[in-house]
């Protein structure tokens, strides 16, 4: 937990006011940076347009970039050795601890080159609120130990901005299978279909294609972390677009982010191979036939759009008997996914529950 007087040495990222030249503060609930010695204040603008770049085009050479993450983020970066997260960090700043794994960091005084980052989500949740979901999505925790709430140690409440990168498209798949229809000998009579001579007129399966597309403007995201999985944000509730706005790095106020690991090219490669399979999944399901076979399914992708931003994710580190837990908790909207111990007791009542249903069920069929 960073001490109030560590806080002091993150005001705002360097950033000054205007009228005085003072360290000026974020308000995060107003959006407002205000001056502390003469009480002048900057709202952000929220309603700024956030930029969407064409996938297709050439990425602009280093030298053009708009002010690399790094550079507009104004701090140093800071590696950690340990989990391999590079962290955009206030210029003095007292804390040298991963926001991660926890492990000491070290200054790295190079030059950082990341894509510019377009947008970010602000975050709506104070770590007080933070806290709270936490503590009842522990006491919620169905198969954990029942002296969880009680016994669990609170190690750490961090906060960090995730660089993740929006994809916006229009994507189409089309796949084929063959499907069985069952038929009686009737059927096939009615609909025109002769059986051989002899055939003892059971039901039979008639094989035929089936070919369908799905054709539909999508919006998804990849996060360019080295620590958190695009499937840990899906899993927090992803981060709505209308929530980004235009990045200002006055919005990180005290909080640092992580800069991204993955580029575009990688991010639309592992989005592509995600959508792909999601796609398929959902083509195969509209298959209402009873038996099929042979399903392919290919998707291709046109007016693809991209933009990085960084989405407010709070860390947390907890302790039970020993063991350490880490949870993650959405910055907007307070939902909460990780891990927690297990009772060996609860699982052990359930596995006794499904095995009497299980062996209900046998004694029913036979
Ligand atoms: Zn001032
Ligand atoms: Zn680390």
């Amino acid at each position: 937990m960073q001490s109030p007087v560590e806080l002091d040495a993150w005001v705002a990222r360097g950033l000054r006011c205007s009228k005085c030249s003072a360290p000026v503060e974020l308000d995060e609930q107003r959006a407002v940076l205000s001056c502390r010695h003469c009480g002048q204040e900057t709202e952000l603008d929220r309603a700024e347009a956030v930029v969407w770049h064409d996938a297709k085009a050439e990425e602009p050479p280093a030298g053009a970039k708009r002010g690399t993450a790094g550079a507009d983020a104004g701090p140093e970066a800071v590696s950690c050795a340990h989990c391999g997260a590079v962290m955009v960090r206030t210029r003095g700043a007292l804390t040298s601890q991963c926001h991660y794994c926890l492990s000491s960091l070290a200054v790295e005084s190079a030059e950082v080159d990341a894509e510019a980052f377009d947008g970010i989500v602000p975050f709506s949740v104070s770590g007080e609120v933070a806290r709270g979901k936490f503590a009842a999505w522990l006491g919620d925790a169905w198969f954990a130990p029942g002296d969880l709430t009680r016994a669990a140690k609170l190690e750490e409440l961090d906060s960090i901005y995730v660089p993740c990168h929006f994809w916006r498209l229009r994507a189409r798949t089309e796949w084929r299978a063959r499907v069985g229809i069952l038929t009686t000998a009737a059927e096939d009579l009615a609909a025109g279909h002769q059986r051989k001579a002899g055939d003892p007129g059971h039901v039979r399966t008639r094989w035929e294609d089936q070919t369908g597309t799905i054709d539909e403007p999508t919006l998804e995201f990849e996060s360019a972390s080295r620590v958190v999985l695009t499937k840990q944000l899906q899993e927090l509730g992803g981060f709505d677009g209308e929530h980004v706005v235009a990045y200002h790095r006055g919005f990180l106020g005290r909080r640092d982010a992580e800069l991204p690991v993955l580029d575009r090219k990688e991010s639309f490669a592992r989005m592509l191979e995600r959508l792909e399979r999601s796609r398929a999944d959902r083509a195969e399901s509209q298959i209402t036939a009873e038996r099929h076979k042979d399903f392919r399914a290919t998707t291709t992708t046109q007016d693809t759009k991209v933009r990085l931003a960084l989405v407010p994710v709070y860390l947390v580190a907890y302790r039970y008997k020993g063991e350490a837990f880490r949870v993650l908790v959405h910055g907007v909207t307070g939902t909460v996914c990780g891990d927690h111990p297990l009772s060996p007791w609860k699982i052990g009542c359930l596995l006794v529950v499904l095995g009497a249903i299980g062996l209900s069920l046998l004694v029913a069929l036979n």
